[in-house]
């Protein structure tokens, strides 16, 4: 599989048409219901047959960003992989495979996210990133990505099908088809790149890059069951009924954002890849399948989300004062040692109690999402840790 930046997903979007996205209401994670309603999902999205012949190499790229069990909701629900890898044999793909890269060490997030298990019983092969080579992937029509540290994986399937979970994040605001493939950067190369990347400005255009990069032939959303509050590992489960299907992740996250009572305008990678091209404006989506009523996700805690980036251009001096920083909470501290480990900055030391330094810090609270104890809050969260 070569790499080019409009390869399956976004070539809806040059033909002057609407970009689809099918959208059901779903209150169950049962696969006898979850495998017909996807199907008929992507008869109206694409012509599945042309796209699942025999002989290809699927992967399927779920959100597993923690080890815990599904009904934590913090990973996309194993009876929506389940549901899609039937869809898959009964178009006679042989090879699937299921991959990612968690914070965790991904051998046991398999595991206990369920994958493993669907892997042995449907003959699907488990792609553990973490453990197998790294491509650095050239692409010079990136903006700021233009090599990426990404699995030699994706190089080598021949299409990607994108499996995120609706959730609120705590650093950029949403997480869903787009934030999703940020998981095939291998291991700690993702703390790696927050550090050298800087600012949220680089970020956002980065997960633009990569989504690009990549291309995803279809991102199915697992939006039965999202997560709201301090997602995407901390927040507490949410419904909101709805599997989304669409040839184009931009245009599903969009309609995911409205579904859940977020702006296009809030979600800064959101309008940057509106104005880039990864995905159409609002109004050239073409919503179809179900009307489901609009569930308002609670939102994270920490309120410089929003103007993180608009601070950081408009007054990086004064920012440094300001800027939200992690404080860790002494009675929930196990002493792990984790946040430390995966610091992209190297900023917290941990003599006796985790310390942050202030200047170092590049608030990427990439130490929030890995705290399985949740004693990391922001600075500039209401509710503080200590
Ligand atoms: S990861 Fe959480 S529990 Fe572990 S040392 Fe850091 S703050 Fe404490
Ligand atoms: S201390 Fe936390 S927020 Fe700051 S750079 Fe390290 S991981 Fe990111």
């Amino acid at each position: 599989m070569g790499f080019c930046n409009f390869r399956v997903g976004c070539l809806d979007m040059s033909s002057g048409k609407k970009t689809k996205v099918s959208m059901r209401k779903c209150e169950v994670y049962d696969v006898s219901i979850l495998e017909p309603m996807i199907q008929n999902m992507l008869n109206e999205i694409c012509n599945p047959k042309a796209l699942f012949t025999r002989g290809k190499k699927v992967l399927i790229k779920p959100n597993l960003v923690s080890p815990v069990s599904p009904e934590k909701a913090a990973t996309t629900h194993p009876a929506m992989v389940e549901a899609v890898v039937k869809i898959l044999v009964a178009y006679g793909v042989e090879d699937i495979w299921i991959g990612d890269s968690g914070i965790h060490g991904t051998d046991k997030i398999f595991t206990v996210c369920g994958m493993t298990d669907i892997a042995e019983r449907y003959g699907c092969k488990i792609c553990d990133f973490d453990r197998y080579e790294i491509d650095r992937v050239e692409n010079t029509a990136n903006v700021i990505l233009k090599k990426i540290p990404m699995t030699k994986y994706i190089g080598e399937c021949d299409l990607v099908i994108n499996m995120p979970k609706t959730k609120i994040h705590h650093a950029v605001l949403y997480t869903g088809a787009i934030k999703n493939l940020y998981g095939t950067i291998v291991g700690k190369n993702k703390m790696k790149l927050h550090a050298n990347l800087g600012t949220k400005d680089n970020f956002e255009n980065a997960l633009l890059d990569l989504y690009s990069t990549i291309n995803p032939a279809l991102t199915i959303m697992d939006g039965i069951v999202g997560m709201e509050g301090n997602g995407p590992a901390n927040g507490k489960p949410v419904r909101s009924n709805m599997i989304l299907a669409s040839t184009n992740g931009l245009a599903l996250d969009i309609v995911a954002m409205r579904q859940i009572g977020i702006k296009v305008k809030d979600v800064g990678y959101i309008e940057k890849g509106i104005e880039r091209g990864v995905g159409p404006k609002e109004n050239d989506i073409e919503l179809i399948g179900d009307v489901i009523e609009s569930v308002k996700y609670d939102k994270p805690s920490g309120y410089l989300i929003k103007f993180n980036g608009w601070a950081e251009r408009v007054t990086p001096v004064i920012y440094k004062f300001f800027k939200p920083i992690p404080l860790f909470d002494q009675k929930k501290c196990v002493k792990c040692g984790i946040c430390v480990e995966i610091c992209p900055a190297n900023a917290i030391v941990l003599p006796d109690v985790p310390k942050v330094d202030r200047e170092t810090c590049i608030s990427c609270f990439c130490c929030q999402e890995a705290c399985f104890s949740d004693a990391i809050t922001r600075s500039d969260s209401k509710k503080k840790g200590i």
